[in-house]
């Protein structure tokens, strides 16, 4: 009986026992437990392969391989981003001594609104670290015009979007850097875990050195690195997640159609529908409250908690309100971000995940 079940926002991902188990069995008799080893490397290639892009560095999580990403393009002063994400965009720049200059969004896709950062850029502006919120793709073209006529770098944090593709086009191509989040809540993971892709070849091997106490292949240390290595347990859960990602896809798909259906006819919510063009990996299932509809975010949030399923207010507060950017060393104007304000304060994310089933759906649609 559906009713009585507990429906979180999200429920990890895991492979039957026996075929992790099976996968890690050889660190058993090689003894190899991080530092670039056999399930490292199968996996690095793996996840080349599916990207569909030049260079791919593993690391322990999204967060250290974003703040390495930035340290590797030595960026300086100014960052434009978007306040409309989680907690680990602002946290890599800030963390790096730059300074995040707040953008407002798209109503449409929640992403960065690109025709709001011209104005933001200064003499100090040196990057743009776009999100692909949801794993809906920014408007790359766009955002690449405005980088190449102010000279700017951009890193894209898609940490949502594993997978996704504009106009064929492997999401992980464009900008100087993607960053791709592997945690146990992500719709693919290796328990923890980080991937940046790049197109330089330099820069890959600058990331290689960066994660790696800055060691260089001559055992010397170049450069002034940290540890932010994956290991081979994370590799293993890597791979063989890798091998159901599909299935998993096709699962989340039929929830998130089922959803749309079913949500349609309900005025005051609204949900994102697909963009032409784009291959979704289905990982989210955000709605906003609009004004007309019965309840507010928050009271709906709470009744939907009254019956057992969890909702998640996501992203909710923004970043630019964070309580620890006030210290006094930060302040941050947001008077411009009217739109993330209004969406922030609608959005709430409904349960979805591969333990789901229709009847799942249902039941959370006949109580909105
Ligand atoms: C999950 C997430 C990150 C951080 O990734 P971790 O692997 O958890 O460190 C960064 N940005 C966004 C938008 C995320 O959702």
């Amino acid at each position: 009986m559906v009713e009585n079940e507990s429906i979180l926002v999200t429920k990890p991902f895991l492979p039957p026992f026996e075929e992790y188990v099976e996968e890690i069995s050889e660190i058993w008799e090689n003894y190899w437990l991080s530092n670039n080893g056999p399930k490292h490397q199968t996996f690095e290639k793996s996840i080349k392969n599916y990207l569909g892009v030049n260079n791919v560095n593993l690391f322990v999580n999204g967060t250290l391989a974003l703040y390495l990403a930035i340290k590797a393009l030595d960026l300086k002063g100014e960052v434009i981003t978007t306040p409309f994400t989680f907690a680990a965009s602002s946290h890599a720049i800030i963390l790096n001594g730059l300074k995040p200059v707040f953008c407002d969004i798209e109503e449409s896709t929640f992403n960065i609104d690109c025709n709001k950062i011209e104005e933001l850029i200064t003499e100090n502006t040196t990057a743009i670290i776009p999100v692909h919120v949801f794993g809906n793709p920014c408007n790359v073209t766009e955002i690449e015009r405005v980088a190449k006529k102010y000279d700017l770098k951009v890193i894209y944090d898609a940490a949502h979007a594993f997978g996704i593709e504009v106009n064929n086009v492997p999401i992980g191509n464009f900008g100087d850097i993607s960053m791709f989040s592997l945690h146990a809540t992500k719709f693919f993971h290796s328990i923890e875990g980080g991937i940046l892709t790049c197109k330089s070849s330099k820069l890959y091997r600058k990331l290689e050195m960066l994660k790696n106490f800055g060691f260089n292949n001559n055992g010397s240390i170049e450069l002034v690195g940290t540890n932010a290595k994956m290991n081979e347990f994370q590799a293993a859960m890597g791979i063989v997640n890798l091998r159901h990602i599909q299935d998993n896809i096709n699962i989340r798909k039929k929830l998130v159609l089922k959803y749309r259906e079913l949500l349609k006819e309900v005025r005051g919510i609204r949900y994102l529908e697909d963009i032409e063009g784009v291959k979704h990996n289905y990982s989210y299932f955000p709605i906003i409250v609009e004004d007309e509809y019965k309840y507010s975010r928050d009271e709906l949030h709470r009744h939907l908690a009254e019956k057992n399923f969890f909702t998640r207010k996501y992203f909710y507060p923004l970043c630019n309100e964070f309580q620890a950017y006030y210290n006094g060393n930060y302040s941050f104007d947001f008077s411009n971000l009217t739109v993330a304000k209004k969406i922030s304060e609608r959005i709430l994310c409904l349960p979805l995940s591969t333990h789901m089933k229709i009847e799942h759906v249902e039941w959370i649609c006949s109580n909105l």
